[in-house]
């Protein structure tokens, strides 16, 4: 079966074609820019032969109609014709509390994304768009909704609730949904097959550092918790976004610099975080070098947002009755041993012991082990993947339909 994966968001289109026999991906590229002059195409096939563009490209349907010509180019494609596509994916951020599993979308379930807008104002309409032009492009094919609130639908009631009003969870939802729910799902249960060891055995702990950060609990193969809340502003330090801080700042800075309802979402979810601390990038590499050369605020940064992980590793780990597994993913945590060593800096007592020099060796894309032979909990890094999820789960789904 050969899947196309799409990932849509508000100026950029990702797609990724995958062959499920072997679980490989065949091709992958990323439109950005849609809407605005200049639009570029970037595509790579797995022999390595690219191609990149600058095109016009106004809406999200010619993006897609783009990436289907590429995919279909002479030279550079991987099929003749779009009846090699068996399904399409799509990532979509916000399933609410009704999609709790991947669907196939027909026409309630599209309805029922379209309610959760409220609660994703920024992703959902994009990952919408993407779909309604797959569908007009490829007519009668599968198309599968993936959502990163998913594997978080096993959060017990007394994790997901908030100590406010009930009537305000009645009224608007207001609950932890939590989000990365496809990248914590691909880490625990890729990091059990290499142990060999059934994931419903073990206790892991689920570090995702990119831009967005979150952690999640995954106690016997379900998420019992996860850092991000109601939005994904809630929890750790992020490349732009504060994480978790005293809620009554909020109408503190409001009142102080006259803020309006924009601008205090706008400091909150684009200027805080590792580039409000640091005034330097939202950027890791970017504060790490800094810090090397002894900039005080980049040091404050990452100390900010590593100490923000190990409170959550401590707190977790008593969620869950004790901890077997740590994994770090993600653009920070595949590639910044400094981060990783700060974050579970003096944690013997819980167990967990980092060998430096596989530490220190374990960046770019490498998959492995950073913790000793005698740690009692084991510390690996697993690059995500969170797109073969999507094209595993879209597999599993038309399975069933044929
Ligand atoms: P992601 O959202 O997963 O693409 O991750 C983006 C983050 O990963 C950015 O903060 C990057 O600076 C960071 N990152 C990528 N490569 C490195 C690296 N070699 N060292 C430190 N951080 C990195």
């Amino acid at each position: 079966m050969r899947i196309l994966v799409v990932n849509s968001g508000s100026s950029s289109l990702k797609f990724q074609f995958f062959d499920m026999e072997q679980e490989s991906s065949l091709a992958s590229g990323k439109v950005e820019r849609i809407g605005m002059k200049g639009a570029i195409l970037s595509y790579k096939r797995a022999d390595g032969k690219k191609i990149k563009q600058v095109k016009e490209i106004l809406d999200h349907t010619t993006a897609i109609d783009v990436a289907l010509k590429t995919l279909m180019d002479k030279e550079s494609g991987v099929i003749k014709e779009l009846s090699e596509i068996d399904a399409v994916g799509h990532r979509v951020v916000h399933g609410g509390e009704e999609l709790t599993h991947s669907v196939l979308i027909d026409d309630k379930i599209l309805e029922t994304i379209k309610d959760c807008i409220e609660l994703a104002p920024l992703h959902n309409p994009h990952n919408i768009k993407g779909i309604q032009a797959t569908q007009r492009l490829l007519p009668g094919v599968p198309q599968i909704a993936v959502f990163d609130t998913a594997f978080h639908h096993t959060i017990p009631d007394y994790a997901y609730m908030y100590a406010l009003p009930y009537i305000l969870y009645e009224r608007y939802k207001i609950r932890r949904y939590g989000f990365h729910g496809t990248s914590h799902r691909y880490v625990a249960y890729r990091v059990a097959r290499i142990l060999k060891k059934p994931v419903d055995e073990i206790n892991i702990i689920s570090i995702h550092l990119g831009n967005g950060s979150s952690i999640c609990a995954v106690q016997r193969g379900k998420s019992i918790d996860t850092s991000m809340g109601f939005t994904p502003v809630e929890g750790l330090v992020m490349g732009t976004r504060s994480g978790d801080i005293d809620p009554a700042i909020v109408p503190f800075i409001m009142a102080q610099e006259e803020l309006a309802i924009s601008q205090i979402n706008t400091l909150l979810n684009k200027h805080s975080g590792l580039w409000g601390l640091s005034g330097i990038s939202s950027d890791d590499r970017e504060i790490e070098e800094a810090y090397e050369n002894g900039n005080d605020r980049a040091r404050l940064a990452i100390e900010v947002a590593a100490y923000r992980i190990k409170k959550y590793i401590g707190a977790y780990s008593a969620s869950m009755g004790g901890v077997d597994v740590i994994v770090f993913t993600a653009g920070i945590g595949e590639n910044s041993p400094r981060m990783r060593r700060l974050a579970l800096r003096d944690m013997e007592y819980l167990g967990i012991k980092i060998d430096e020099e596989k530490n220190e060796s374990i960046i770019k894309g490498k998959e492995g082990e950073i913790s000793t032979p005698y740690s009692k909990v084991k510390v690996f890094v697993i690059p995500t993947n969170e797109e073969l999820v999507i094209a595993r789960d879209t597999a599993n789904i038309v399975s069933f339909l044929r």
